[in-house]
């Protein structure tokens, strides 16, 4: 039998395994940051209509710079945006993509804060950029002053913020963004996948866009939009970027039933991003209860919550998997991270955790 490490694959893909939280089949899956809530029965009829509409002309290729959907995109965003600012791919992991295809790459660098989202350096690497973390503090902030030394000591091409951070969940005070852009020489990307779950007060970064042609802003609609079957992430950003963007990105990425579909789940945003209030409570409520049990927790601006620690989490999170609740083994050494569901699923995992805590 044939192996991969029989073919002629790149050296530094050499022994590398594929990334992927587990696709399980068990009753409550709090593992991957959706949203629990399933469209309803009406925006399932719209989007049936609009797929119909666009499989009519299924023969022809989609539009290419999806025009439309980046227009809805800025109108959703607001900010004074417009579809020129606006990028749109299949997933934000696509956009990241193209992002460190475009800014980084061989003889390049990115810089990110871990613990963070784990595809930044994956992508990185990918690419052929070399990684370089930064490193988050004890209580996962980035250290504003530590930050801009290391960015002026290595002069990364490409700086990555997560705000709200996965898996901690922390925000990032516009202060520190604004700090880390006048330092980066290169491209600065404030990944925004959880931005709609961020507590009042927590302003997006969105509002540093005007004067900063180095910024990127990412959002996805595989969050709070409850999409995260439709493959839909976008970005903002000068439109300079987006320029750059056009050289990298393949033709017709976007399919003329992704555009489609997004673009109907956009004019349903109210329904949709009707859970977030309900889920951002069910948030709080998880924080709480952790902390009553004696747990640590890391205060929580998404719809997930880091908690531990735990000498064998990988023990804890199998016996929590074997009473029928999937959650993630991911962040640092002794913790677990759980999403947050319906309130009848956190139900479940907080007997869940309660059994095996005993
Ligand atoms: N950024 C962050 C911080 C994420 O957590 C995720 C998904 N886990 C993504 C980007 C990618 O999401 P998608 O490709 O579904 O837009």
């Amino acid at each position: 039998m044939t192996t991969l490490d029989d073919l002629p694959i790149r050296d530094d893909l050499r022994g590398k395994t594929a990334y992927g939280a587990p696709q399980l089949d068990v009753p409550v899956q709090l593992n991957t940051n959706e949203n629990p809530y399933p469209p309803s029965p009406g925006l399932v009829d719209d989007l049936a209509r609009a797929v119909r509409h666009g499989a009519a002309t299924l023969n022809r290729y989609p539009d290419r710079d999806a025009l439309d959907l980046r227009k809805d995109l800025a109108d959703y965003l607001g900010h004074g945006l417009t579809a020129g600012q606006l990028w749109a791919a299949n997933g934000s992991n696509e956009i990241i993509q193209q992002i460190l295809q475009a800014f980084g790459g061989s003889g390049r660098s990115a810089m990110g804060f871990e613990p963070s989202y784990s595809m930044h350096p994956i992508i990185t690497g990918v690419t052929g950029t070399r990684w370089i973390d930064g490193a988050r503090e004890e209580d996962f902030a980035i250290d504003e002053a530590r930050a801009v030394a290391l960015i002026e000591e290595h002069r990364p091409d490409v700086v990555f913020l997560t705000s709200p951070n996965n898996p901690t969940g922390t925000a990032l005070p516009l202060g520190v963004i604004e700090r880390i852009l006048a330092a980066a020489p290169g491209m600065v990307v404030v990944d925004e996948a959880y931005a709609e779950f961020a507590r009042a007060g927590t302003p997006s970064a969105l509002s540093l866009l005007p004067g900063n042609p180095r910024l990127i802003v990412t959002r996805t609609m595989s969050k709070a939009f409850a999409m995260a079957g439709t493959r839909l992430g976008y970005l903002a950003a000068d439109p300079a970027v987006i320029d750059a963007l056009l050289l990298v990105r393949l033709p017709y990425h976007l399919s003329t039933l992704t555009q489609a579909a997004a673009r109907v789940a956009l004019a349903h945003r109210e329904e949709l991003l009707g859970t977030v209030d309900a889920l951002r409570a069910e948030r709080d409520a998880t924080v709480d209860w952790l902390r009553q049990r004696g747990l640590s927790v890391a205060d929580s601006d998404a719809n997930f919550v880091l908690f531990g620690k735990f000498p064998d989490r990988h023990a804890v999170w199998e016996d929590i998997l074997d009473r029928g609740v999937l959650i993630r083994e991911t962040g640092p050494a002794g913790w677990l991270r759980v999403s947050i569901g319906t309130g009848d699923e956190m139900a479940a995992f907080r007997a869940a955790l309660e059994g095996v805590l005993g």
